[in-house]
């Protein structure tokens, strides 16, 4: 029984009927449309309670399962050992960024050369998977800092940016999610994070547009409030990369 004492003309949700078709047709608009629903993962509170080896287990019986309805012969050589791959891809690779035991520790250190200046990290690749339809995001990064008087080493960008994309996404969220970490590591508000990308989702199927990308921004502290350092930062991640 619901806190409301009423149990008539609702579901185990204790929503109206109504409700629960408009927010079906909403929910299914939001993942066409590829809208989040909030900034954080939607993540249960019990989502590491399954080791990796049991929820490894899990997923290959339940691919399997897909498979074997979508007619394929898994005794095949070639089928066999897909579900496996598939579960282990998932666990350990592509959607390992979901457990925050492996968010990466960026060792801070003091700002030595006073370089109070903009730090620019750009073409950080982006591989991620729409949430929606768990199909590649393709993209790159830019990311920009001014020192508050800590600095992290660089790659520590990179990996702060394919830890928040190894997860089921949405430009949105990831390009604010890699903004906060930033915020929370370097102790500063001005940041900024650009991701260009282009949705799979988008041009393998659905509107099968193969040439759009989708441009997504986050600027903090400065880069919102001062147009010259937004321009400045802009103007760099335009300008060609460094030849080797
Ligand atoms: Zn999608």
């Amino acid at each position: 029984m619901k806190p409301n004492g009423t149990s008539l003309n609702t579901r185990s949700n204790g929503h109206h009927p109504a409700y629960d078709l408009l927010h079906d047709v909403t929910v299914d608009e939001m993942g066409d449309d590829h809208v989040a629903s909030s900034i954080e993962t939607p993540l249960r509170d019990d989502a590491f309670d399954l080791s990796d080896e049991a929820k490894m287990d899990l997923i290959e019986g339940h691919f399997r399962h897909i498979m074997n309805i979508l007619g394929l012969d898994l005794t095949d050589d070639s089928l066999k050992g897909t579900p496996r791959r598939v579960a282990k891809m998932y666990v350990k690779e592509i959607f390992s960024g979901l457990n925050p035991a492996k968010k990466p520790q960026a060792a801070l250190f003091e700002n030595k050369y006073q370089y109070n200046e903009m730090l620019v990290e750009k073409g950080i690749t982006v591989h991620s998977h729409c949430e929606h339809h768990f199909v590649p995001i393709i993209g790159r990064a830019h990311v920009a800092y001014i020192s508050s008087g800590k600095v992290i080493g660089l790659s520590k960008l990179n990996r702060i940016v394919q830890y928040f994309a190894k997860r089921p996404q949405v430009q949105e969220r990831l390009t604010v999610q890699i903004a906060n970490e930033l915020k929370a590591v370097l102790e500063t508000e001005d940041v900024a994070v650009v991701i260009d990308a282009r949705h799979l989702c988008v041009s393998m199927r659905g509107v099968q547009d193969v040439n759009s990308s989708t441009v997504t921004v986050h600027y903090g502290g400065k880069f919102k409030s001062d147009e010259a350092t937004r321009q400045e930062f802009l103007r760099h991640v335009s300008e060609p990369t460094a030849a080797l």
